[in-house]
């Protein structure tokens, strides 16, 4: 524990500042004590211990009781790193092999942080429900948008973990990786799960062809591995449980391997970038093939992974594209009955290949979380990000309506620009114009299906204007415990409509 003798000197010297530790934060090694501090709203790693106890952190000050020095230490990427090393439950590690078995929960879950500041909230439903949280997970294009580095968000998760003092296990997935470049990068920066977006190299265009084109676009690829993949898929059938099995018809079966031949090569390239970083699979490899405009056959899932796999790929997840429309941060568009037919085969298919099942633009889909938790076993990974943004929102509405208009303003006029990046279908006609926001009405409008789809895109466009961004941040900071409360609600909704079973104390 730190010494509050050396906490009542801290706060002598400091006349008029607020100094709070967090206790759960409180841990020791080799008879130094380490605790996060709030010091005048601002928060510091508080290291002490006898003299030298410190030593290779960066310190900012240090303050004497006696033969204890208490140490002030800013919450750099040289302080997180160095954590990382002492305290394990500061470290992410791979989830995927250990989940379900042991005692770990069979449910990983992805809570995309933008902002780096929701690591806290995120943690205290995953105190509630036995779900492993995957913190740190963004995609280039969220750290494009952004300004962040694949460093700075794991250092925001570690900052996290240690401030809620949080044991369990937890990940940190670079997401919609296509590069080896960045797979490399993202392995190096401490990553531990490796999220390969192969869509670029699916040949969606086939699909529709004719019988006779796709027959002869077929005829043209190399004789050798035609008769492997014939020999392998053609005339066989691969049995899933209940007596289900999946089978390969001529036509159907090439135009599966045209469309997705090139994108296994891609995969089995970003996996063995991977491999060439972190030995013997220490990573999980998740495939996603989930940004597509139709959904993935289960032929193609089956063929896709067991290419893979053929090809010496370690899968822990796979990611199809499922009927009806996955938008961000908003509720599931399409018929459940559809989606619970197609994610039954998929997850049939992947307990059949010993893989999990993985689902992309989870937040908010409520109307199909009960299907997957109860159709996955409890098994599977899930992804959100928007929906701790759009909370971000909500806090900023309720304490600064005014800001907020702005914020809305800037994502009204920039629409168009967000949306050559996502899929989104905002509605702007049935939207408000800003000045008729009124301040109580302001984050009621985080719960209309329009704003949240604008909302949802358009943070890089309010996030890059200098005098937004530092409102944005400022007001934030200001209501933090109001933040983490709501996304320990919201988060929680998420995993209980999911099944994850409650934790007991
Ligand atoms: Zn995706």
């Amino acid at each position: 524990m730190i010494s509050i003798e050396l906490l009542e000197e801290l706060s002598r010297a400091r006349p008029g500042r607020r100094v709070a530790v967090s206790r759960q934060s409180a841990v020791e090694a080799d008879g130094v004590s380490f605790a996060l501090l709030e010091i005048a709203a601002e928060r510091k790693l508080g290291i002490s211990g006898p003299d030298g106890a410190a030593a290779g952190f960066e310190v900012e000050q240090e303050h004497r009781a006696g033969s204890q020095v208490l140490s002030l230490c800013p919450l750099s990427h040289a302080n997180a790193e160095r954590l990382r090393r002492i305290f394990a439950h500061t470290a992410p590690s791979p989830l995927a092999r250990k989940a379900g078995s042991a005692g770990a929960p069979g449910i990983t879950f992805g809570v995309g942080d933008r902002l780096g500041a929701a690591g806290p909230g995120h943690l205290r439903a995953f105190r509630r429900f036995a779900a492993s949280p995957v913190l740190a997970q963004q995609s280039v294009r969220e750290l494009t948008l952004t300004d962040r580095t694949f460093e700075d968000v794991l250092d925001a998760s570690t900052w996290a973990t240690f401030q809620e003092g949080f044991r369990d296990p937890w990940g940190a997935d670079a997401d919609h990786l296509k590069t080896e470049d960045w797979v490399r990068r993202a392995l190096a920066a401490g990553y531990t799960m490796i999220t390969a977006d192969v869509s670029d190299a699916i040949h969606g265009e086939h699909a529709d062809r004719p019988a006779s084109e796709v027959r002869s676009a077929y005829a043209r690829l190399e004789a050798a591995y035609r008769a492997e993949v014939e020999k392998r898929y053609l005339s066989r059938s691969f049995p899933l449980e209940g007596g289900k099995a999946v089978r390969f018809a001529e036509v159907a079966f090439k135009k599966t391997v045209l469309v997705y031949r090139e994108a296994i090569e891609l995969a089995v390239r970003l996996y063995r970038a991977g491999t060439g970083v972190a030995a013997g699979g220490g990573f999980d490899f998740e495939l996603s093939i989930d940004e597509t405009a139709t959904p993935t056959t289960p032929q193609a899932h089956l063929f896709v992974a067991l290419e893979a796999k053929h090809k010496g790929v370690t899968l822990a997840s796979v990611a199809p594209r499922f009927p009806g429309e996955f938008q961000k941060a908003i509720d599931y568009i399409g018929t459940v009955e559809d989606f619970r037919a197609s994610f039954a085969t998929h997850a049939a298919i992947a307990r059949s290949l010993g893989h999990r099942i993985s689902v992309h633009s989870g937040s908010d889909k409520f109307s199909v979380f009960p299907s997957i938790g109860e159709l996955a076993r409890g098994a599977f990974h899930i992804k959100t990000a928007g929906t701790s943004w759009l909370e971000a929102l909500r806090v900023i509405a309720k304490g600064d309506p005014g800001l907020f208009r702005e914020l809305y303003a800037r994502a009204l006029e920039r629409c168009d620009e967000a949306r050559k990046l996502y899929h989104v279908t905002p509605d702007l006609s049935v939207l408000p114009a800003p000045a008729e926001v009124s301040d109580e009405g302001a984050a009621r409008l985080l719960d209309d299906v329009n704003a949240r789809r604008l909302l949802h895109i358009t943070y890089g466009e309010m996030l890059c204007v200098p005098l937004l961004r530092e409102s944005f941040f400022r007001v934030l900071q200001s209501s933090l415990p109001a933040y983490w409360a709501a996304l320990d609600a919201h988060i929680g909704r998420h995993l209980s409509l999911l099944g994850a079973p409650e934790r007991h104390a």
